[in-house]
C-alpha cells in the first residue's frame, strides 16, 4: 500500500508548490483516487510517476472545486494515454467507478467532455455511483466505507459531504474530507494506523490534543492546508509535534506514505 500526496492545499488562491486536494492510494497494482483537485492527473503522471491506466475508482468527498477541479482532466488524460501506441490500449474495455455525492456533477462533466476533441468518444466505461453512508466499495481486499459529515447541509434529504474509512487488507486509514467538527471522525478513527485530517477549517494543534486525549495510537497526517498553515508551515508543524511528536506530519505535494 502506498499513498501519494498529489495535492495538499485547500481551496485557497494558488500557492506555489501546493495544488488543491487529491491523494492516490496504490494497492495491489490498482490506483484509487480520493478527491481530484486541480491538475491531479498531471501531477500523478509527471511528478509521482503513477500509472493513470491503473485507475480503478475515484471517491469524491464533496463537490467543491478544490476536490473536483481535476476530475474532467483526469478522465481526459486516461483516454489520451490509453490511445498512445506504447500503452497498448490497456484501459480499453475497463470500468472506472466514480463515487460522488449528489447527481449533478457527472452529467455536467460528461457534457463538458463531449464539447472536446472527438466528442470524447471512449472505449472504456465511466460508471457513476451514488454515495451514501456505509460500505460502498469492496474488491481485491480494498474496502471503502463512507460516513457523512456536516461540512455541507443535506440536499433533498441526502448528505452531500463524506469522510472515508479505507481498508487495504488489514491496514486501516481514515480520510476526513472537509469536516465541520473533528468529533465527526472520532468513531471511524479508532484503531486506524493513519488519519488524514484537513487543516483548512481547523487548527492542527487542537486536533492533535483531541486525538491524544481520546487515546489514539496511530499517526495523524495533515493535508488540505488552509492559508494559515501555508503561510506558517514550520511554526504550525512544530506546535503539532510538541503534542504528538513523530506521530504527526504535514503532507506536502509530491510526498508519499507507505
Ligand atoms: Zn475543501
Amino acid at each position: 500500500m502506498k499513498i501519494d500526496f498529489i495535492g495538499t492545499s485547500s481551496g485557497t488562491e494558488p500557492f506555489e508548490g501546493f495544488r488543491h486536494t487529491s491523494i492516490g492510494i496504490t494497492y495491489k497494482n490498482k490506483l484509487y483516487w480520493f478527491d481530484t483537485g486541480e491538475n491531479c492527473s498531471y501531477a500523478a503522471h509527471v511528478k509521482h510517476g503513477l500509472d493513470l491506466l491503473a485507475s480503478r475508482a475515484v471517491f469524491i468527498s464533496h463537490t467543491h472545486m478544490d476536490h473536483i477541479g481535476g476530475l474532467p482532466n483526469l478522465l481526459w488524460n486516461i483516454r489520451k494515454i490509453n490511445g498512445l501506441p506504447a500503452t497498448a490500449s490497456r484501459f480499453t474495455g475497463k470500468t472506472l467507478d466514480i463515487f460522488v455525492p449528489g447527481k449533478r456533477l457527472m452529467p455536467a462533466i460528461r457534457k463538458m467532455l463531449s464539447c472536446t476533441e472527438g466528442g470524447f468518444a471512449i472505449n472504456f466505461e465511466i460508471r457513476e455511483n451514488s454515495v451514501q453512508d456505509g460500505l460502498i466499495f469492496d474488491e481485491d481486499g480494498f474496502k471503502v466505507t463512507t460516513h457523512h459529515n456536516n461540512h455541507l447541509p443535506k440536499s433533498q434529504g441526502k448528505w452531500q459531504s463524506f469522510s472515508f474509512k479505507i481498508e487495504c487488507g488489514k491496514r486501516k486509514i481514515v480520510y476526513s474530507g472537509d469536516i465541520r467538527d473533528i468529533s465527526e471522525i472520532e468513531e471511524i478513527s479508532k484503531g486506524a494506523e493513519l488519519v488524514l485530517v484537513e487543516t483548512g477549517h481547523h487548527i492542527p494543534e487542537n486536533i492533535c490534543r483531541y486525538f491524544r486525549d481520546m487515546g489514539f495510537a496511530g499517526k495523524l497526517g495533515f493535508l488540505h492546508h488552509g492559508r494559515n498553515i501555508l503561510e506558517n508551515f514550520k511554526n504550525e508543524f512544530e506546535k503539532a509535534r510538541s503534542i504528538l511528536g513523530d506521530r504527526v506530519f504535514f503532507a506536502r505535494d509530491g510526498e508519499t506514505y507507505r
